[in-house]
């Protein structure tokens, strides 16, 4: 098992791409801390996942974009398992919109929760893990972040400003034996792109070579990688996992 004895945070897990990293790294042997938006959200999937894998998790209920719930998250981790090995920023959210027609808000929102909120788990997990020397922090960007896409100027600089944030946090971090990567996922099939019409998803479809959207697990599988120890040398690595989307 890779992550026996491990304790991992993943942020946004209650479902989607983060239940799937939750689940892979529940039947590799980690505690897990689970984070939903509401404590329903993350009771039910550790339900979930202690039934499925038999494994230690607790749910959270969080808001990335508030610093108070981020400091809270790391404390009730520790509490809990008395340290953290993992931590994945894989929240994340949309409010697509125009250049011409975006509202402050819908600016406002997305930025606050994907690009803030990874700068205040890193901050708040980042003296655990110094005093550790040790720790793998794994955030999720996009392949719009790396290529941009009309209507969603919001989303594609949270996402940009993530893989910055990653290679100034390996930087940073690496003399504690912190490394820092992050997954640029292209299309996904979760309830993020369910949104999406028929229509524009067969024109995302035409565009990537494997002529398919990706699933869950593909990410949690690089995901795994990232934070076990077959990938103890890569630090400040953006791994895409597009189906060859962007290269
Ligand atoms: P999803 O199914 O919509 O899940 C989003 C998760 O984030 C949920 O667990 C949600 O909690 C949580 N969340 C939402 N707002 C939050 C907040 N303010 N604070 C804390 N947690 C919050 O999305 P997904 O498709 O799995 O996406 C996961 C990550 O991958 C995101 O960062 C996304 O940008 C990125 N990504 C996705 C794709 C794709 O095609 N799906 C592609 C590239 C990158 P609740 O369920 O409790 O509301």
């Amino acid at each position: 098992m890779k992550l026996q004895g491990r304790t991992a945070v993943i942020t946004g897990s209650s479902k989607g791409i983060g239940k799937a990293i939750a689940e892979l790294f529940a039947s590799e042997g980690a505690q897990l801390v689970i984070t939903g938006t509401s404590m329903e959200s993350a009771q039910e999937t550790v339900n979930e996942i202690i039934a499925k894998y038999n494994c230690e998790a607790v749910p959270v209920a969080l808001d990335v974009s508030r610093v108070e719930s981020c400091e809270a998250l790391i404390k009730t981790s520790l509490d809990n398992f008395s340290k953290i090995d993992i931590l994945v920023n894989n929240a994340g959210i949309t409010r697509d919109n125009l250049v011409l027609k975006i509202k402050e808000t819908e600016w406002d929102e997305v930025i606050a929760v994907n690009l803030k909120g990874v700068f205040n788990c890193i901050k708040a997990v980042s003296k655990p893990m110094f005093r550790q020397k040790y720790g793998r922090i794994l955030n999720i960007t996009s392949v719009i972040g790396q290529i941009g896409n009309a209507g969603q100027i919001n989303y594609s600089a949270s996402k940009g400003g993530i893989i910055t944030i990653t290679k100034t946090c390996a930087k940073e971090f690496a003399s504690r034996n912190i490394l820092v990567n992050a997954i640029a996922p292209g299309f996904i099939s979760t309830s993020m792109t369910d949104k999406l019409t028929e229509e524009r998803k067969q024109t995302m479809v035409s565009a990537i070579p494997l002529r398919r959207f990706g699933e869950a697990i593909d990410v949690a599988r690089a995901a795994l990688f990232l934070v076990c120890d077959d990938s103890s040398y890569i630090t400040g690595h953006i791994l895409s996992v597009n189906g060859g989307l962007y290269m």
